[in-house]
């Protein structure tokens, strides 16, 4: 009976993990897409703990440990998940990522004794959670040290893509010995395969480029649902491996479609043939380009209100200054005047996949006026204003016009094709790839300085006045 309870929990549980992911499709409806799919692993756990039994009909037990864990756990990620502040949520996500993968790392390395004398295909996946597990946090771990600006550099050593390379050819031949018992001490060799796949870890994120972490994050992510369904499958637990093939499928999906907005190709991102070009990374505020035209607010609230179309670009910056909200007063203020206003969406924009669909999403800007890199590109040309907020990168023609650059090959967003350009930032400081912005020294571009929230809301008030 509590078998039949136990399955019909995890088919129901299953069917929220469904729907809430349809759901997340749609900033709209996310949020309840997000708390569906946590009930559903809320009744999974819950289940799990009352109805389980193993072959033998034994149930679960440590019930004392497993209530600390979860205690802990919940309080833990309760807090900083409070606590965070928006701009902080892709080092967050990074975290989640990497504590999936050492989830699975842990379950294999749990559970290899017992494995390695049992069926073959049992024994595999212990060692993939192992390998796959690690893998996740280690390179995880690096990722959240890079977008925390623990560590600015790119850390390239000799020959890397060929180390890199070796690292994996090593993990697949011992998994290999292992597999086919080719090895006396395995015991010894697993953890030597587990310290293998530490460093890998580290290896395959510490060189990576301004413009490939996007692809990265959104790799790893996928390795993590890879990692939990692998962990699922020795524990013939259904809910571990929809679960995790839910998150590895649609992490493939997006790693997929951020290679595509980076112009990269998966193979190259996986051998790690990428982020070479030499850096050209210039110190922050080294503005020895020319000359910096500067404007101010009353005479951009002026050109804009007087335009026929303005197109906002936001980036890492609108984020930083939470000015979300006030760009869509901005927006609403200009279009009951009459003008044509879009946001241009580059895929890279922030600091993860969808950073600013998410933030205008919560300023619950009208989703039909975000319009994507590919689709807003041909629109530059016949733009009036373009108006910049905290963005950088994704605007740097050094994409299209210089090799040597950490981000050439990356598509941008046209903006230089615009009648007139207005970067709204506080310094001449460089975006995430360390890198000096020759627009900003275009004929056609005014900077208008200052912290993103203030100075649009100096905009707002302008245009009110007029
Ligand atoms: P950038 O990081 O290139 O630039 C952001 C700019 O915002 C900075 O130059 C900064 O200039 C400005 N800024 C910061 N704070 C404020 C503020 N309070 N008010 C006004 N301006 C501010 O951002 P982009 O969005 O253009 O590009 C994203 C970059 O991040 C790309 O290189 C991408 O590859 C990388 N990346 C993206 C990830 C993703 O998944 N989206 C993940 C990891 C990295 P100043 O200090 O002068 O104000």
């Amino acid at each position: 009976m509590a078998g039949y309870i136990l399955e019909i929990t995890y088919i129901i549980s299953v069917l929220l993990f469904m729907m809430g992911l349809k759901k997340l499709g749609h900033p709209q409806t996310a949020q309840k897409g997000n708390m569906q799919a946590a009930i559903g692993m809320g009744l999974a756990i819950v289940a799990t703990l009352a109805f389980y039994t193993n072959s033998e009909g034994e149930g679960l037990g440590n019930f004392a440990w497993i209530a600390g864990g979860i205690l802990i756990g919940t309080v833990v990620g309760w807090l900083s998940a409070k606590k965070i502040a928006m701009t902080e949520m892709p080092q967050m996500v990074s975290l989640f990522n990497g504590m999936g993968g050492a989830c699975s790392a842990l379950i294999g390395l749990l559970e290899f004794g017992p494995a390695i004398d049992s069926d073959v295909l049992i024994f595999a996946v212990v060692l993939g959670s192992l390998v796959v597990g690690t893998i996740t946090f280690s390179g995880s771990m690096i990722a959240f040290a890079k977008l925390n600006g623990n560590l600015n550099k790119d850390i390239r050593l000799p020959y890397y893509n060929i180390l890199n390379t070796i690292f994996m050819i090593t993990i697949a031949g011992l998994v290999a010995c292992l597999l086919l018992h080719n090895i006396t001490d395995a015991v010894t060799w697993i953890y030597i395969l587990f310290a293998i796949s530490f460093v890998y870890g580290i290896l395959f994120v510490i060189p990576i480029g301004g413009a490939d972490m996007p692809v990265v994050i959104s790799l790893l992510n996928s390795l993590s649902g890879i990692a939990a369904a692998l962990a699922g499958f020795i524990y013939g637990n259904q809910v571990m491996i929809i679960g995790g093939i839910l998150v590895g499928a649609s992490g493939t999906i997006l790693t997929i479609a951020m290679c595509e907005g980076m112009n990269r190709t998966l193979v190259s991102v996986v051998f790690g043939a990428f982020g070479a070009g030499g850096s050209t990374a210039v110190a922050e505020g080294d503005g020895s380009q020319g000359v910096v035209k500067e404007t101010s607010a009353s005479d951009t609230a002026v050109m804009m209100n007087y335009s026929k179309s303005v197109v906002m670009v936001p980036g890492y910056g609108l984020a930083v200054a939470q000015a979300q909200h006030i760009m869509s007063e901005l927006q609403q203020l200009l279009e009951a005047n009459g003008v044509d206003v879009k946001y241009a969406i580059h895929p890279v924009a922030g600091r993860m996949p969808g950073h600013m669909n998410v933030l205008l999403a919560e300023a619950n800007v009208d989703y039909d006026l975000l319009v994507e890199m590919d689709d807003i590109n041909p629109k530059f040309p016949t733009t009036d204003v373009v108006l910049i907020v905290g963005a950088n990168d994704v605007v740097n023609p050094a994409a299209n016009t210089d090799p040597s650059s950490p981000i050439y090959g990356m598509p941008i967003l046209e903006v230089s094709q615009a009648a007139k350009i207005i970067i709204v930032k506080r310094s001449m400081a460089t975006g995430y790839a360390g890198i000096q912005n020759e627009l900003f020294f275009d004929d056609k571009t005014s900077m208008l300085f200052g912290d993103a929230k203030k100075v649009i809301t100096d905009l707002v008030a302008e245009i009110k006045a007029m």
